[in-house]
């Protein structure tokens, strides 16, 4: 029978994209807010207090397996962060001038009007694997717990298929390569006491989904 240590968390986010480290730096950043509003007596109800989230990631550290630069709207991140410059955001440079060009085979032909999907004025250049990376650490920093080589595996449920305790069941890289098979189980439990484990997450440069 396999040993399978435990380790207990409230939220668990599957996957160090941008999406994931965003919405975790998110939920610590509102968490924070409710428990201040609960404090000066602004809002009503318990503070929530600390919680445990953790981010698993398959790749060796986070940004090894996002691979695509991108051009990146800062609206999203201006919202989460409003001093991301200041705080060192690795971004390359700014769309400072929007072209284009239909291309033949002896000539190139500049458009008068640029489609407006096309239009990148003001965004940023960026390495998205830099820019996880940097995330990454702005997470820990805020004491979100990182796992890479945590690829995982699948979602468990208990036997009445009810949310309150859902396992994702990883399987760590580092343990099978020293011959061990699924050794360990993460946990999840959201901080009002039901189930929060974040599976699929998608951002681009106009916005943000996470399914929970
Ligand atoms: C070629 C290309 C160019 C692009 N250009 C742009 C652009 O210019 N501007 C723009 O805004 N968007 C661009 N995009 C889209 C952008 O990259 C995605 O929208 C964004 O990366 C999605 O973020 P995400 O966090 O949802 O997922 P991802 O970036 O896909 O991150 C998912 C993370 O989860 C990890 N993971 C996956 N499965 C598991 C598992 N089972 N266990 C543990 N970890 C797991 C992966 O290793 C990865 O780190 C481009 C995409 C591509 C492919």
């Amino acid at each position: 029978m396999i040993e399978r240590e435990q380790i207990e968390m409230d939220v668990v986010f599957v996957g160090a994209g941008p999406a994931n480290l965003a919405a975790a730096l998110h939920l610590k950043a509102e968490i924070k807010k409710h428990d201040e509003f609960v404090e000066k007596g602004i809002k009503h109800g318990p503070a929530i207090g600390d919680i445990e989230i953790a981010i698993v990631e398959k790749g060796p550290f986070v940004g090894a397996h996002i691979l695509s630069g991108a051009v990146m709207d800062p609206k999203a991140i201006r919202e989460l962060m409003p001093d991301f410059l200041d705080q060192g955001c690795p971004v390359d440079s700014v769309v400072t001038e929007d072209a284009f060009w239909y291309l033949t085979e002896s000539r190139g032909i500049n458009a008068p009007i640029i489609p407006p999907p096309l239009k990148n004025k003001g965004k940023y250049i960026v390495s998205l694997s830099k820019m996880c990376e940097w995330l990454g650490e702005k997470c820990e920093e805020a004491g979100i717990n990182i796992f890479p080589e945590f690829p995982a595996a699948e979602v468990l449920y208990d036997e009445n298929n009810a949310p309150t305790l859902s396992p994702v069941w990883m399987r760590s890289i580092a343990a099978a390569r020293s011959g061990a098979t699924d050794s360990t189980v993460i946990l999840s439990k959201c901080f009002s006491g039901g189930t929060c484990t974040v599976l699929v997450t998608k951002i681009a440069s106009t916005g943000a989904t996470a399914k929970c």
